[in-house]
């Protein structure tokens, strides 16, 4: 389980960008952030309501089967893998909601989830005030929002 996951700067503002307006200011967004097999380097993100048109509808996410299918196919064709997730809270609280925690959209030990406040409409160049969250397997996550975490996210 890889200690540090990068994301170049100009690919996280394009996806806040994203989040931002596909939750238009009053729901819900995320998306899926993948990396080439064995990088830490996320090269690639794909929004929810691509792969399931009717994930943001209800104005919190609602990711249904349909979607992990379209996910996999991707991936597959494009050789990356899902490292993490991204998602949207209305305000500034960016801690896990007990579906966050007991559903995780990848159930994979070391699966990183990420909850951005105020439905994306500032941290378009910084990481502040994100939620990081690493899966360990059990419903058990570790916060790793600090900057003194093991695990490290971090904007190249
Ligand atoms: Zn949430």
């Amino acid at each position: 389980m890889s200690n540090i996951l990068n994301m170049p700067r100009g690919l996280w503002r394009k996806l806040i960008f994203d989040l931002r307006t596909r939750g238009a200011g009053r729901r819900e967004s995320g998306a899926f952030l993948l990396a080439p097999p064995n990088a830490d380097r996320i090269t690639a993100y794909v929004c929810y309501d691509d792969l399931d048109p009717s994930a943001l509808d209800t104005g919190i996410i609602v990711f249904h089967g349909s979607g992990y299918a379209q996910l996999w196919q991707l991936c597959e064709a494009r050789q990356l893998r899902v490292v993490a997730d991204v998602h949207t809270h209305p305000g500034n609280w960016t801690e896990q909601s007990y579906a966050d925690a007991t559903h995780p959209m990848v159930g994979m030990p070391g699966h990183v989830a990420l909850i951005v406040p105020y439905f994306a409409r500032r941290n378009a160049l910084t990481l502040r005030g994100v939620g990081i969250y690493r899966y360990r397997g059990n419903h058990q996550w570790q916060d790793c929002s600090s900057e003194h975490t093991a695990f490290n996210l971090s904007l190249l």
